[in-house]
């Protein structure tokens, strides 16, 4: 694997790689890798020559700076998972080499980012898609892998490479989950043995909301409640949000027929640990 800290040589070495007419598919990571990092990894080395994996933990998406200070670093362990799986190149600059300057730019997406995610942790997807448009004009990937774990940023990168014009393709993972439900995360790593076996209660709130919506046994507004109350009375849990919205547009909605593709979303933390999951009503066009 060829690794690179700065943006001139990658560029150089991606340049000489593109002269033999190779594809390119670039996987953007905040490190921490798991398997459900791999996943987007495999999608991309399925249908492209040269994979390019970067590692960034990104200081402009962080609007708790304690987040930033605990999130999780495993570099050394990272290299070992990227090589295993045959990456070909990793991309890990240093906030010097990706802010020469503090960044002045924000970026807004109107109605994308006013809900969930976007409320909760404003500037959030503005940090996001400011990182990631420098990663899109670094490397010009022909594709980009995002997780669907993180569907509204999906869905804002979706948006901005169309409004933006960016040359390439999006494509979208389906979310790893451990045994028990719980959606991998790099956050998973902070959680301890107490708060590892709470967790998955995110995904059992998804998971029981689906088939009762699925089947018409209630509506959203009575689903919504019991999800709420189920976490109040959990002692070391607390519920940020719990969602049904269109996941096309990212609108909350109160009803499933309202969309084509509804989507439920949940925030929650456990512990001191913020963590999300989804999951899509349906299948996916
Ligand atoms: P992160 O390192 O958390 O910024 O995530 C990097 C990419 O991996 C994002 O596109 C995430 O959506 C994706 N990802 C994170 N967790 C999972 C998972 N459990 N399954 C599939 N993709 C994931």
């Amino acid at each position: 694997m060829e690794i690179f800290k700065e943006i001139s040589p990658l560029k150089a070495f991606l340049k000489q790689a593109r002269t033999g007419g190779n594809s390119f598919g670039l996987v953007p990571t905040m490190g921490a890798l798991h398997k459900g990092h791999l996943s987007l990894i495999e999608a991309s080395k399925a249908e492209n020559d040269i994979t390019i994996c970067s590692i960034y933990v990104n200081p402009t998406q962080f609007n708790n700076p304690q987040d930033l200070v605990k999130y999780p670093r495993t570099y050394e362990e990272d290299l070992v998972m990227l090589e295993k799986v045959e990456c070909d190149v990793l991309f890990s600059p240093t906030n010097i080499e990706m802010y020469p300057d503090n960044a002045l730019m924000t970026l807004n997406f109107g109605p994308l980012d006013k809900v969930m995610e976007g409320f909760f942790r404003p500037g959030h997807f503005s940090g996001v898609a400011l990182v990631v448009s420098k990663l899109f004009n670094i490397v010009e990937p022909d594709r980009v892998y995002f997780g669907q774990k993180d569907w509204q940023q999906f869905t804002i990168i979706k948006r901005m490479v169309e409004e933006m014009k960016f040359n390439l393709e999006m494509r979208n993972v389906a979310t790893t989950r451990e045994a028990d439900g719980l959606a991998l995360s790099s956050r998973n790593r902070r959680l301890n043995e107490k708060q590892r076996t709470i967790a998955p209660i995110l995904y059992q709130a998804l998971d029981s909301a689906k088939i009762e919506l699925n089947s018409k046994l209630d509506d959203f507004a009575n689903i919504k409640r019991r999800v709420e109350k189920l976490f109040e009375e959990h002692p070391d849990v607390s519920l940020e949000y719990f969602e049904l919205a269109d996941s096309e547009n990212l609108k909350l909605i109160a009803n499933v027929d309202e969309a084509d593709l509804p989507i439920l979303c949940i925030a929650a933390y456990v512990g001191d640990v913020r963590l999300i999951d989804n999951m899509l009503l349906g299948s996916q066009k």
